[in-house]
């Protein structure tokens, strides 16, 4: 079982996170995604220099399109994003998953499920990970010059994932007999008491 609805009794929250209450925690994600950006900037410009050609008006058409691609696959992106998790969490036995939006960013969590672990770094990391590859794929395969469109969204995945990152980061240090409630807006995690 990786997913239970009731906590055992002698469980106790022993770590809160919640980015739009922590000004800490939100300060150090922020920094991961910054740092994550612009390294992976510098990365594709290795592989591919950016060179903006807009002589002409088909150069500039084909620009424009470019533009228009980013922004509308960029927002798909993000609701497929905690769609990813969203199903991660039914993989694992959640039963009360719910999408939203604060205005800030979208989320997919659940007030009523406890993960374990396992489960729960899986559930962090799967959007990340499954996007990463789709995005790797696409920029093997497209044409050249579309190369910075697949990759603006691959710094997107990979920096925008920086919360998750962190967090997984956090949990994975911590005991394996602890269990995580994830809301989508802030996350709780539970271990067994220390005995007195
Ligand atoms: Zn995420």
């Amino acid at each position: 079982m990786h997913a239970i609805q009731q906590l055992p009794d002698n469980y106790e929250p022993v770590l809160e996170m919640n980015l739009q209450k922590n000004k800490k925690t939100a300060l150090q994600v922020n920094g991961l995604a910054v740092g994550l950006t612009i390294l992976l900037m510098l990365i594709g410009i290795i592989i591919h220099p950016l060179r903006f050609n807009l002589e002409t008006d088909e150069d500039f058409k084909a620009f424009i399109i470019k533009m228009i691609v980013i922004s509308v696959s960029y927002i798909a992106y993000i609701i497929l994003h905690e769609f990813t998790h969203g199903v991660a969490m039914k993989h694992f036995g959640g039963q009360k998953v719910q999408y939203g939006f604060t205005g800030m960013y979208a989320f997919a969590g659940s007030k009523e499920d406890y993960f374990d672990r396992y489960a729960y770094l899986r559930i962090a990391l799967a959007p990340l990970t499954v996007w990463g590859i789709i995005f790797l794929i696409l920029n093997i395969v497209v044409p050249q010059d579309w190369f910075w469109v697949v990759y603006f969204l691959q710094i997107g995945n990979i920096s925008g994932a920086a919360g998750d990152i962190f967090v997984s980061w956090k949990v994975s240090k911590m005991p394996d007999t602890l269990y995580v409630r994830d809301t989508g807006i802030d996350m709780t995690v539970y271990d067994r008491k220390h005995a007195a």
